[in-house]
């Protein structure tokens, strides 16, 4: 693939929405690359607009790269019109998309925040537990903005077993604790399929990184919105992530934190099906930092492996 000349592309091809100036952009910030992406920041030198443009890049074939960028801004542009936006929730901005050289370009507003994970860092406890709650509201009304609707259904368990055993049942199975966590998974699905559960459009990868905040503002990101399914499998790797990011011995902050993010989503959530989602998230995430190499599999060991052993005694605890 070509890489394109942005700044020069969006020159010719894209006027300010706002003051409808032409050739009015200048990069305000390096190009940032990412696993799927490369993310252009600029401004209108004619009415200080902000806006980022960004380009579809991956392994794949440039056809599948492009149809990702288009399905991106589609998604985009939908839930613009149905996530019920307001001064604290909020989805971003579609401005436009372009297409040069083989390349896909979706064009967003600037909006002006940090991701979750880094805010929470920097907050106090009260702070936290604020910011969790309304990542839980943010994420009801995501739900709720579905063409689904709340549909009943169930986990699927079958399907996510199966991809567990072929994907890492052998570096799993390679440490008798972690062996004994999988084989808890598929002894309790059973028991977590008979859970009827709301099911929905899913974000696909809800986690504190994918979410912006400004202090006031909460706005989603990478929002995949394709498969439906248990809403438990968008909740499930938001609290997991909360986990990993937390130390040892702050457990009890965790708990307060993920206690307000539920309380932020509201409703009830069976705690059996949301426990057998964790683990099965979890356990994932092990498998996959066992099957990349000696030192991701040491960060999987202090930190991944232990969680794995808290979810499967909860997972027991909630049986
Ligand atoms: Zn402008």
């Amino acid at each position: 693939m070509i890489e394109v000349d942005v700044v020069r592309l969006l020159n010719v091809r894209f006027d300010c929405t706002r003051c409808h100036a032409s050739g009015s952009w200048v990069r305000v910030a390096r190009s940032l690359r990412r696993q799927n992406s490369v993310i252009h920041r600029m401004r209108c030198v004619c009415c200080s607009e902000r806006i980022v443009a960004k380009v579809g890049r991956g392994a794949g074939l440039r056809d599948d790269v492009l149809a990702q960028s288009r399905r991106e801004y589609e998604v985009l542009c939908a839930l613009h019109r149905k996530f019920p936006q307001d001064e604290r929730y909020g989805t971003l901005v579609p401005l436009d998309y372009l297409e040069s050289a083989g390349n896909g370009i979706v064009i967003t507003r600037y909006f002006c925040g940090d991701d979750l994970a880094r805010r929470l860092r920097s907050l106090d406890v009260s702070g936290r537990r604020e910011a969790c709650r309304s990542a839980g509201i943010w994420l009801r009304k995501l739900h709720e903005s579905g063409d689904s609707g709340m549909q009943t259904g169930g986990l699927g368990v079958a399907d996510k077993l199966d991809y567990l055993a072929s994907t890492y049942g052998d570096v799993l199975d390679a440490d008798a604790k972690t062996r004994k966590a999988r084989e808890l998974l598929a002894q309790e699905a059973a028991r977590a399929e008979m859970v009827a559960l709301h099911s929905v459009r899913l974000h696909g990868d809800f986690k504190p990184q994918n979410m912006l905040c400004d202090g006031t503002k909460y706005v989603g990101l990478d929002i995949h919105w394709g498969n439906v399914g248990a809403a438990v499998y968008d909740i499930a790797p938001f609290l997991s992530h909360l986990r990993l990011a937390g130390r040892a011995r702050a457990d009890r902050l965790c708990e307060l934190a993920e206690a307000e993010f539920m309380a932020g989503y509201g409703g009830s959530v069976p705690v059996c099906a949301l426990r057998w989602a964790q683990l099965y998230f979890v356990l994932c995430y092990l498998g996959g930092y066992r099957a990349h190499g000696r030192l991701a599999a040491i960060y999987a060991h202090l930190r991944v492996r232990p969680l794995v052993l808290d979810l499967a005694r909860r997972l027991q605890e909630a049986a």
